[in-house]
């Protein structure tokens, strides 16, 4: 069992559900994951968050991440229209992107776990659409040929 530490975030990308922190007892930057992001809130570039250590495959790892100290009330006030009203519970938030391959899977709300948004459905609306313009065009392009 690690014990809890401190640092401040050197950077974090909440569309791609990722960002470090800086371990200043390792002296060296941690992989953390948007799932391991405790709380309502998304963490910020200089915000202070206490994490536990951890190996990860791709490296040094932070798991357990929780804010203990905003950046700055700009950037507060700039993450907050990030949040949300969850349709479950009602709770306002951050929806926590779940990745799958890379790609955006869903979003679910950090209070209950329930879905917020699936993008594998957006994405596979446009794929048959797109699909389905191709079949209509070479559909078409087929019957011209046909009565030329
Ligand atoms: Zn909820």
């Amino acid at each position: 069992m690690s014990i809890s530490r401190s640092g401040k975030v050197k950077f974090f990308d909440a569309s791609r559900g990722f960002g470090f922190v800086h371990d200043g007892d390792d002296r060296l930057d941690r992989h953390f994951h948007v799932t391991q992001v405790v709380g309502a809130d998304l963490p910020g570039v200089g915000d202070v968050v206490t994490f536990l250590p951890a190996t990860g495959p791709r490296g040094p790892k932070a798991e357990h991440v929780r804010i203990v100290e905003r950046a700055t009330s700009l950037q507060g006030s700039l993450r907050a229209d990030d949040r949300d009203i969850c349709g479950s519970c009602g709770k306002r938030m951050v929806p926590r992107v779940w990745m799958v391959n890379g790609t955006p899977h869903e979003s679910f709300c950090p209070f209950c776990g329930k879905q917020h948004k699936s993008f594998v459905v957006v994405d596979s609306r446009i794929g048959r659409l797109i699909y389905g313009i191709i079949t209509f065009m070479m559909f078409s392009f087929f019957i011209l040929m046909l009565f030329n």
